[in-house]
């Protein structure tokens, strides 16, 4: 029996107006490589760094919505190496003392359990560039066939790392752990969460520990992972390739690792380093960090009700089971959304289920977020009427509630403006399945030998030429008794 244990490091970008310590922008996605720096932030001999205030206060109230405690006092560092990126050869962390230490996340696993990661610290740094290797088929200005690129705009971006115990037990909970990260994160407005524009990424330490004879394998660790599916799928891979390695008795060495995307496997960046490769040492140029407790309480007070708890709160005053409420709160405008609605309704589950169900599924299909549609709660107040006096089948509401979605009509408005009325009318319901019997008198022959499930057939013709408005039930009761009486 093996066992697995997993750490991550996670690197979230502040959504902060400027770099860490300068003034160029921080949002620097798709600008044009090099427009986004100074003498500062590329490190030119005699420039000053100055820590922004926005940057403490982010990484503050991260600190606190994890759970951590804030130190007093920290302190910057430079980890030194060598990159083409990394103009200054070294970047400015926090490594003796971090600005904050022991927090937990309480991570959601399904079934209503709860598992408790610890968080070891928070510490704040900045990113670096980023080199962008041609492939051999491009010509570079020089004339020469590939080469590497570099642009320094990301240099000075203020990130802070988060770094879990190894208190993760299987790649799921990895992603879990991550995406629950992420959306705190989101909640609290310190971080986009965009992976896809480098916000958010991680590295993910594996080591695997045989329960038979308690030998533990050495810890390998996968950088710089940017989506939630290849943590679990780069983690899935590591826990085969080092228990293999472990039952035919080889060592697993303690490397460095990276995902490749094209073979679907992580392969060896380089061996591990060890912290005195990068003879870390206190920054000269910032002074300590000094957090005091009025400035830690005016912080907290600017923290919001954060995803665990809205979840609880969720699942206790609406009723709604534990799945619903994860969806709804995983975006925060969605569950704003919801609470509006159900003010007015009071029928939490009916509205979770067109929120969870067909809006997202809608809203997935345009790429688009609950503010960008066009609905209001309204509209969701009137479809349940709508529903309730059976003015309308529920194939006829999901029509609508596209439309909804899409326009931003009223349901009543667009019921009269096409004649949607449920078709209560026996004798139309009755004509339409007359003519689906003369139509296919196979189907008849077939239910009435005693195929029962063929009475489907004949409840969604009448829904083709009714074209949705009439109720299923009552075509269901009418197809029943034409095909037992005649
Ligand atoms: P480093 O700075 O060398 O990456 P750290 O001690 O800071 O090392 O740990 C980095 C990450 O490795 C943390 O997320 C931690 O939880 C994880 N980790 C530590 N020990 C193990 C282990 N035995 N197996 C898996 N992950 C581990
Ligand atoms: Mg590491
Ligand atoms: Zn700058």
């Amino acid at each position: 029996m093996f066992k697995t244990v997993i750490g991550l490091e996670i690197h979230a970008q502040l959504s902060t107006p400027t770099k860490a310590f300068c003034s160029c922008p921080a949002d620097t996605f798709g600008d044009t490589e090099n427009t986004a720096i100074c003498p500062v932030c590329t490190g030119q001999p005699g420039t000053i760094p100055v820590l922004g205030e926005e940057t403490v206060r982010l990484s503050v109230m991260s600190a606190l919505a994890l759970n951590c405690q804030v130190s007093e006092i920290s302190c910057f560092d430079r980890k030194n190496y060598f990159y083409p990126d990394l103009p200054k050869g070294y970047q400015i962390t926090q490594y003796f003392r971090p600005l904050a230490r022991n927090g937990f996340i309480e991570v959601r696993v399904g079934n209503g359990r709860k598992s408790h990661i610890r968080i070891n610290r928070i510490h704040i740094e900045e990113d670096a560039g980023k080199t962008i290797h041609e492939g051999a088929s491009s010509i570079s200005a020089s004339g020469k066939q590939g080469g590497t690129l570099v642009d320094l705009n990301r240099c000075g971006i203020p990130l802070v790392e988060i770094v879990t115990e190894p208190d993760i037990t299987s790649s799921r909970e990895a992603r879990l752990a991550m995406e629950s990260i992420r959306d705190i994160l989101r909640y609290i407005g310190v971080c986009t969460g965009d992976m896809e524009k480098g916000a958010l990424r991680c590295d993910a330490n594996i080591s695997v520990i045989n329960t038979r004879n308690g030998q533990s394998s050495n810890r390998v660790e996968v950088k710089n992972i940017n989506s939630f599916r290849f943590v679990e799928k780069a983690l899935d891979y590591e826990y085969k390739r080092i228990t293999q390695a472990m039952k035919d008795g080889k060592e697993v060495v303690k490397e460095t690792r990276t995902w490749d995307l094209a073979s679907k496997t992580t392969i060896t960046m380089r061996k591990k380093e060890e912290e005195s490769d990068y003879r870390y040492f206190p920054e000269p140029d910032l002074p300590p960090l000094r957090i005091t407790g009025s400035y830690l309480e005016e912080v907290k007070k600017m923290l919001p009700e954060l995803p665990d708890e809205k979840i609880d709160r969720f699942m206790r005053d609406y009723a709604l089971p534990e799945h619903d409420a994860v969806v709804l709160v995983s975006d925060k405008e969605l569950s704003g959304f919801f609470e509006e609605t159900v003010k007015v309704t009071q029928r939490p589950k009916e509205v979770s289920n067109w929120l969870t169900g067909d809006l997202l599924r809608i809203l997935k299909e345009r790429d688009m977020t609950v503010g960008q549609s066009e609905l209001v709660p309204d509209h969701i107040v009137d479809l349940l009427r709508l529903l309730d006096s059976r003015t309308i089948s529920i194939s006829v509401a999901k029509e609508i509630f596209s439309e909804c979605v899409r326009l931003g009509k009223m349901p009543s408005n667009i019921v009269e403006e096409k004649g949607l009325q449920q078709v209560d009318d026996e004798e139309e319901i009755e004509s339409a399945i007359r003519q689906a019997m003369k139509d296919n008198p196979k189907a008849v022959d077939q239910y009435r030998a005693g195929k029962k499930a063929v009475l489907s057939y004949f409840i969604g013709a009448v829904m083709r030429r009714t074209k949705g408005r009439a109720d299923p039930a009552v075509a269901g009761s009418v197809a029943r008794r034409l095909l037992e009486d005649d």
